[in-house]
Formats: structure tokens, C-alpha cells, sequence
């Protein structure tokens, strides 16, 4: 029996909720399953650990993780703590330092979901976001002087290379190409920021053309927002940067009904480094520690867990389990406008994976 390693970090806020529901979840998969098994190591980096040590992770913290299958990630965000550091501390230094450059973020409109959209069929709504996750934007390369003088000056600057834009629109295109309708959108914004995103462009046509099978189309990031909103069935793949593809995927989970079912995997394609799975949602101050964190966006992450490892049936059973869940309505948390808690929406996928019903469940 095959016996993946999984590092659990919950994190900070609901990713102290969700991260355990999204664990119990995978062990009542592995246990149904008699074929794979699990065994978790749980790490408790975070705001608590920040004010015990001052640091979020400790330093070997890369290397603790480097022997895992995966990372199963809540979030970071503590109210007593600046969001830079909690972000920079611990997020963003394992997807940096484990090098994993492609984003993925599925969006579809599960069954039973009311999406804010008017006119827009679950059929119209079925996008994968490849958001590039180790430079540009978040590059971390810029700084402050004159700190409190009137002629204080701070830079950002994004740092777009010729091999990081390269092997993420590859990743975009390789993906597109196994979906169905084998269609990309490189979302840009060369018509302002004309160096990097001009590079952008002309890396997106070179890549283009190892995929002839591929269709594909450019579109500014701008009205790359209205185009989700007012035409979503002419958009599947897209790939985007850094920051574009941040502020995209909040619109498109938003679209799909809430933040709270939204999931995403950091992704290293070439399998140096484990990857990293986490709802897209952050710690939530407003409910935390309520038990009323929807638990879907780590349980979907969980699916693209096990499709990463390879366990392509493990994956499909969770899957339709979260869907048989979100289509009643008496199982919806809060942020859906439900009252079902946590560990209602945990109990009932649990007593579907082990082969129940709904009606037992409640
Ligand atoms: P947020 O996602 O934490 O919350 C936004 C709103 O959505 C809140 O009203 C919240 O209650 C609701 N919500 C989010 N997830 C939910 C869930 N699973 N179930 C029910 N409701 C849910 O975003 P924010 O308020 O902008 O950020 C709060 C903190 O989290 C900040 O410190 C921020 O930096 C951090 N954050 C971390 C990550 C991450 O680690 N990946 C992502 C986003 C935000
Ligand atoms: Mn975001």
C-alpha cells in the first residue's frame, strides 16, 4: 500500500478550522480506499508561532517540507500582525523557495450554488486560472528611503523574466490543451506597461506555436473583467501574471458564489518539490474560531491534491461528494447563505466517502 506524506499547515484564522476538516476528510478517502494511505505531519507556523519566535516558520522551514508528496496550507493573516510579514513569512516563502510557479485555480459553479450572475448557466461558468507564482509583481525587489521625510520614495519593481514567462504560459497551454475545449486567454496589459508585458506577448505567440491544436486569443487585463462578467462561456484557460491573475481569480470565485469554495494548487510541473494545496480564502477574522468557515474550498483543493498525486479516482469520489453536499441547501455554511457549520458540511462528506446518504448524515 502506497503511503503519501502530507505536511499539514493550518495557519492562521479559519485555516485552523479547515485545514483539520480537509485532513479528516482525506484520512476517511484513504481508509474507504484499502489502496493508499496518509501520513500527515502537521506544522504549526503561523501568527502564534510569529509572537513566540518571531518569525512565522523557522529557518529550516523549506526543509522540513522538502521530502513531503504535498502541502496542505490554510492561511496567513493574523489581525495583530502586518500582512506583509505574515504573507511574505510563510506563504510566499514556500511557494517561493519551493519554486511552485504555476497557480492553478478551477472555477466552475458547483450544483446547488446561487452565482451572483443573471443570466449565466453553471454550463457557462468553467475556467482554470494559471496565475504565474514566483516573480513579476510579488518579486519582493524594490524598496523605501528617505523613510519619513517628506521625499520618501518606495518601488516595487516586477521582474519578469524571459524563462519564468516561458514556463508558465507552457504550463497554460499544455493545460489547455487537455481540457476539452482546448482554448487559452493571455490576459496582458502591453498596451500600458510596455517592456515586460510587450516580452509577455511575444513569449505567449513563440509558445503558441509548439500547440497548433490549441486556439487561443490576448485580452487587457481590464477588459478581461468585464468579459467574465458579461461573456463568461467565451473564456476556459487563462493565464495571467502575478498580480493580474490575484485580482482575477477573487472575481472569479466571487462569480462562482463565494470565496469560501474557491480552490487553488501551487503547483512545481516538474515535481523537484512538493506542492502546495490551500483554499483561496484567507483567515476571516470576522468568523473565526465560530466554526462557521466553509470547509468546500479546502476539501476541493484536497481533489487537486490527490489528481497530483496521482489517484485520479480518490479524487473523482471527493468530487462528487462536495457536490452532492453543496446541491442541499440545509448543508450550506454561512457565507452561502446557510447555517450549516464546519463540522456539518465535514460530517456529511464524510458519510458520503464512507458509502452513506445525505439523510443519514443529517
Ligand atoms: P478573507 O478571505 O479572509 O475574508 C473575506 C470575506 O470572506 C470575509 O467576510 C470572510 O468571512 C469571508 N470568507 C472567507 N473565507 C470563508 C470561508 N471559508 N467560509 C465563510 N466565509 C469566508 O480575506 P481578507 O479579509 O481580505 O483577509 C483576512 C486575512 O487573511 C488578511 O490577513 C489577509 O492578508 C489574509 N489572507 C491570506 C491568504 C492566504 O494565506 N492565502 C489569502 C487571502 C487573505
Ligand atoms: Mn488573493
Amino acid at each position: 500500500m502506497k503511503t503519501y506524506r502530507i505536511a499539514t499547515i493550518p495557519g492562521d484564522g479559519i485555516g485552523k478550522e479547515v485545514v483539520p476538516a480537509g485532513q479528516r476528510v482525506l484520512d476517511v478517502l484513504a481508509r474507504a480506499s484499502q489502496r493508499f494511505g496518509f501520513d500527515f505531519e502537521n506544522f504549526d507556523w503561523g501568527g502564534d508561532y510569529y509572537r513566540q519566535h518571531g518569525e512565522m516558520m523557522p529557518a529550516d522551514g523549506l526543509d522540513q517540507l522538502r521530502d513531503k508528496d504535498a502541502v496542505l496550507f490554510g492561511s496567513a493573516g493574523d489581525p495583530d500582525i502586518a500582512d506583509h510579514i505574515t504573507l511574505w513569512g510563510l506563504r510566499l516563502k514556500i511557494c517561493q523557495g519551493l519554486d511552485q510557479y504555476a497557480n492553478v485555480r478551477p472555477t466552475r459553479i458547483l450544483p446547488g450554488i446561487d452565482a451572483p450572475l443573471k443570466r449565466c448557466r453553471p454550463e457557462d461558468l468553467n475556467w482554470v486560472i494559471v496565475r504565474e507564482n514566483s516573480e513579476g509583481e510579488y518579486s519582493g525587489v524594490g524598496g523605501r528611503v528617505h523613510q519619513g521625510h517628506p521625499i520618501e520614495v518606495a518601488t516595487d519593481v516586477s521582474m519578469m523574466t524571459r524563462a519564468g514567462c516561458e514556463r508558465v504560459i507552457r504550463f497554460a497551454f499544455r493545460l489547455a490543451q487537455s481540457r476539452p475545449r482546448k482554448l487559452l486567454t493571455v490576459i496582458t496589459k502591453s498596451n500600458a506597461q510596455r517592456h515586460a508585458m510587450v516580452m509577455w506577448d511575444e513569449i505567449a505567440a513563440e509558445v503558441a506555436r509548439e500547440f497548433p491544436d490549441v486556439s487561443w486569443d490576448k485580452e487587457i487585463v481590464d477588459a478581461a473583467t468585464a468579459r467574465m462578467v458579461n461573456r463568461p462561456a467565451s473564456l476556459d484557460t487563462i493565464v495571467a501574471t502575478n498580480l493580474h491573475a490575484d485580482i482575477l481569480s477573487d472575481l472569479a470565485a466571487a462569480l462562482a458564489g463565494s470565496l469560501g469554495i474557491a480552490p487553488t494548487a501551487n503547483l512545481d510541473p516538474e515535481r523537484r518539490y512538493p506542492s502546495m494545496f490551500e483554499p483561496i480564502h484567507g483567515s476571516a477574522f470576522d468568523i473565526m474560531g465560530r466554526g462557521l468557515a466553509n470547509p468546500i474550498g479546502t476539501f476541493w483543493s484536497a481533489v487537486m491534491l490527490l489528481e497530483h498525486l496521482g489517484e485520479p479516482e480518490a479524487a473523482a469520489r471527493l468530487m462528487a461528494a462536495i457536490e452532492q453536499v453543496t446541491a442541499d441547501p440545509a448543508l450550506h455554511t454561512r457565507d452561502l447563505g446557510g447555517e450549516a457549520t464546519t463540522a456539518q458540511v465535514t460530517d456529511a462528506v464524510c458519510t458520503l466517502l464512507q458509502g452513506g446518504s445525505l439523510r443519514q448524515a443529517a
